[in-house]
């Protein structure tokens, strides 16, 4: 039965076949093709430096003192002593600095003093952060 249709339209299978096979294919290489490219952007981005540790940035997070800070702090993590090097290594990006006191690029008055900047993993970062907002939490809480 199955067997008949085949052989009746035996053609017009086989070129369909070929149609989606081909179709398929396009789509796969436009696939890999996106693939590659990002992964060489990825690989580009961890061997130059990623526009995070630009001046630009510094300049806007941390009144210039970014880089300055993280000297200060022997390049690592002042809290789980985490080098730079580690850190590129373990997270693919430059370590970062914290605004001691919360008053950073979001505050309204942020408070770029050397002494306000401390140099932090990106695991230490995250943790101050989360206390910090638990902190405010409970203070306004309070009020
Ligand atoms: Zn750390």
């Amino acid at each position: 039965m199955g067997d008949s249709y085949y052989s009746r339209n035996k053609e017009k299978v086989l070129s369909q076949q070929k149609e989606y096979l081909s179709k398929n294919k396009e789509k796969r290489y436009a696939y890999l093709k996106r693939r590659r490219t990002a992964i060489r952007l990825k690989n580009l981005k961890v061997k130059t430096e990623p526009s995070k540790t630009s001046k630009t940035w510094d300049k806007l997070m941390f009144g210039g003192l970014r880089e300055i800070a993280i000297q200060r702090d022997n390049e690592q993590c002042v809290e789980c002593k985490l080098t730079r090097k580690e850190h590129w290594e373990l997270y693919g990006s430059d370590i970062t600095v914290n605004h001691i006191n919360g008053k950073g690029r979001s505050h309204k008055k942020p408070d770029n003093r050397l002494e306000n900047l401390e140099t932090l993993c990106l695991s230490c970062h995250g943790r101050k952060d989360s206390q910090r907002a638990r902190h405010v939490i409970k203070k306004k809480g309070a009020k």
